[in-house]
């Protein structure tokens, strides 16, 4: 044994002291040195120091780290504590012993107001061999394409390069228990696949603790834990990787028939995705080189899991949006809430994984596929609509333990995912995705049994492990799977599930909105279309007769009143006709009232069809008919009134035998003339025409008022 400082090697304090109930403790396989923030002064060192570095240590308070590991070295590690130097490998040091060079390699981290100096010796190893192997498998796990390949692919490799007899991939779940995802064994421990590691396993202590040193190691959990000295100034060790296992730890992994372990964190975006753990069955030193190259292997697992995740779940969103604008398109001709449910609700169950949907709009209940009847989504939706006011989507995989569903009687439906539509401002609309139960199969690698007896009630024999009430584990036998069915739940609603539905409500909302507003403008339409249609009655009403459908005595008259006013005022010329059917009861008498209807009918279509635009001819009554003719003297009022006599003789009309002939009267407009006096010069002429023998034209002679 050689000696350090030779000037204070004559007591040693340290080989004297006892290491019982220390309560700083690390594993043999390394030693620690505890110096001051500055790196200067030890405080303390581990009881293996001496021997690991096969040297006798002087008295405690004439040891510095350069006495130890030399000037340049423990230089080189202040820098780096004090962040003034990077190193872009471990430190390592040669000392030579009995002839033989011994290589180390040291490691400083900071532990609260000191820094832990650790020291491991280094086998010597086939550097490159190593470096080769590792390389190859980081290309694979970049290559991957599935998180299962992914995670095989990780395990296999570490089994392969490390050789312990059983690498594991171990996930957390939302409550911190641990599902065994992938294993590679070795073939000297039984399988872990598949089974549930109760949360209780993982505190949050030890969870942080991952969080600041992503490695954990165990050599051999039976190895003689080592103590400090001098004792009082033991350091935390914490986060030191040599730190001997807790007593718990070690019965846990006893009873796991596990000696040597190496675990690794796995960081997710939001935490601890899992962890890497590697058992053997024997103690099983892991050198410094072959522990970094499993945690390269880990971090590149890790980033390409994470890259894999945020794919699966922009595809995920994309199919989302990919339907959400099949129900955009829908918006240039919009359907209704119960179109669109049609339409869709296959596509939305597929991808909500719902065994049926609701849509609920303004009271009217929609529903496709397994869902609840009217009556239940209307109390369901009156309990969201009250204590859910805030825009997101509401979800629940145990309806019938939550507060707000528990007392309705929801049967098969185990999971709701409630996405509120905001419609209007008084109510919301909801769309409610439903899922069933499933029953799952939990296989516990650990049975639970509560700390306190008194809360242990029989009925619970499987008890749910809680991270926030520590459990004891008792193993029926190492290793053996206890199994625990889970019921009463569905699958649970991802984050990104939540996230698209989000997506779906809005664009249902606006389908929804723009389909009442077309509603409300065909409302608007047909109102304005049966005023059109009204007005257009009244005015036939008001102006034509009903009979020969020409305007009536009402209409006649205004349009001779206008045109009296015209010719007042810009002494235009016009004239009136009046006409009567020559023996027309006779007709009546001889063929029946309805062939003296189709007379009448018939006589007006024919008049009508040979004036000109803008001449009128009105019904007076009975069998008499006033000619408003426009822009006339009195030749031209004539000659009409011929030329009407003339053409009414030609009417044929079926059953009628005789000719059908008129008398006219012919009033031309003088100046004070009123509607009333030119009809009666009208009348008085037509009279005339009937004395004078019938199917005649007589004309009004001037009056001088
Ligand atoms: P005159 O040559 O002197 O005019 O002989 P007339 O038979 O035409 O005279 P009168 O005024 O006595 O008869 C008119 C008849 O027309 C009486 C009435 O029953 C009939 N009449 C009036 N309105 C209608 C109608 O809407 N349809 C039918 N079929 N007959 C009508
Ligand atoms: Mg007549
Ligand atoms: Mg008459």
């Amino acid at each position: 044994m050689t000696s350090l400082c030779a000037n204070n090697s004559s007591a040693n304090p340290f080989s004297t002291r006892a290491l019982a109930a220390q309560a700083a403790q690390i594993q043999p396989f390394g030693a620690v040195v505890a110096v001051d923030s500055a790196c200067r002064q030890v405080h303390s060192v581990s009881a293996n120091l001496g021997a690991l570095l096969d040297i006798a240590l002087p008295a405690p308070d004439t040891l510095s780290l350069a006495c130890l590991l030399g000037k340049r070295l423990s230089q080189r590690l202040r820098r780096a504590m004090q962040g003034r130097e990077h190193l872009p490998a471990p430190l390592t040091f040669v000392r030579q012993t009995h002839g033989r060079n011994k290589r180390y390699q040291v490691h400083a981290l900071r532990s609260g107001s000191q820094v832990l100096v650790e020291i491991e010796p280094l086998q010597p190893l086939g550097k490159w061999r190593l470096l080769g192997a590792v390389n190859e498998r980081l290309m694979q796990l970049a290559d991957a394409t599935h998180q299962e390949e992914l995670l095989d692919n990780l395990v296999k490799s570490i089994q392969e390069l490390t050789g312990y007899d059983r690498v594991v991939v171990c996930h957390f779940d939302s409550d911190w228990h641990g599902f065994i995802l992938a294993e590679a064994l070795g073939g000297r421990l039984p399988t872990l696949l598949g089974q549930r590691f109760p949360a209780s396993e993982f505190p949050v202590g030890l969870r942080h603790a991952y969080e600041r040193n992503p490695i954990r190691y165990i050599q051999d959990i039976e190895a003689p834990a080592v103590g400090f000295l001098p004792k009082p100034t033991a350091p935390s060790l914490e986060d030191s990787l040599l730190r001997a296992p807790a007593a718990d730890r070690v019965r846990y992994l006893q009873k796991l028939n596990v000696r040597g372990s190496l675990s690794l964190a796995m960081q997710g975006d939001a935490g601890l995705w899992g962890m890497v753990v590697c058992h053997a069955a024997t103690p099983y030193p892991t050198p410094p080189p072959v522990r970094d190259a499993v945690r390269a292997l880990v971090q590149m697992a890790t980033q390409r899991l994470l890259l894999l995740q945020a794919r699966q779940e922009a595809r995920y969103l994309q199919r989302v949006q990919d339907s959400l604008v099949l129900s955009s398109t829908t918006r240039k001709e919009p359907q209704s809430p119960a179109q669109l449910l049609k339409a869709q609700a296959e596509t939305w169950m597929a991808l909500f994984r719902a065994h049926g949907v609701a849509l609920w709009i303004d009271g009217n209940t929609y529903l496709a596929g397994s869902a609840p009847a009217p009556t239940m989504i209307s109390q369901l939706v009156k309990r969201l609509a009250r204590t859910h006011d805030h825009a997101g989507p509401w979800c629940s995989r145990e309806l019938a333990k939550n507060p707000l569903t528990s007392s309705l009687a929801m049967g098969e439906h185990c999971g709701l995912l409630a996405v509120p539509l905001p419609l209007n401002l008084e109510a919301r609309g909801w769309l409610l995705f439903f899922r069933p139960q499933q029953v799952e199969a939990l296989y516990w690698a650990m049975q639970l049994s509560p700390r306190d007896p008194k809360t242990h009630h029989p009925k619970t024999h499987h008890p749910h492990p809680s991270p926030s009430q520590p459990s004891v584990l008792t193993l029926p036998s190492p290793c053996a799977a206890w199994c625990e069915e889970v019921i009463g739940k569905s699958e649970a609603w991802q984050r990104v599930e939540r996230l698209a539905a989000m997506d779906l409500g809005e664009d249902l909302t606006l389908a929804i909105s723009a389909y009442e507003i077309s509603k409300l403008n065909g409302y608007l339409e047909q109102e304005r279309k049966a005023l059109a249609d009204a007005n257009q009655r009244l005015e036939q009403l008001a102006h034509f007769d009903p009979l020969t459908q020409v305007w009536n005595r009402y209409r006649i008259e205004q349009a001779i009143d206008a045109e009296l006013v015209a010719a007042k005022r810009y002494g235009a010329q016009f004239g009136l006709l009046l006409f009567d059917v020559d023996h027309f009861k006779e007709i009546n008498d001889t063929h029946g009232h309805a062939l003296g209807d189709d007379v009448l009918i018939a006589l007006a279509s024919l008049v009508e069809n040979s004036l000109r635009g803008c001449d009128h001819l009105g019904r007076w009554g009975g069998e008499e008919f006033v000619v408003l003719a426009k822009h006339a003297d009195i030749e031209a009022l004539i000659g009409l009134a011929e030329r009407l006599r003339e053409l009414i003789t030609t009417l044929n009309v079926e059953g009628l035998h005789k000719p059908l002939t008129v008398s006219i009267g012919v009033a031309e407009w003088q100046p004070d003339d009123s509607c009333k006096s030119m009809v009666a010069r009208a009348d008085k002429a037509m009279y005339r025409a009937k004395h004078e023998g019938r199917n005649r034209v007589e004309v009004a002679t001037r009056e001088v008022s």
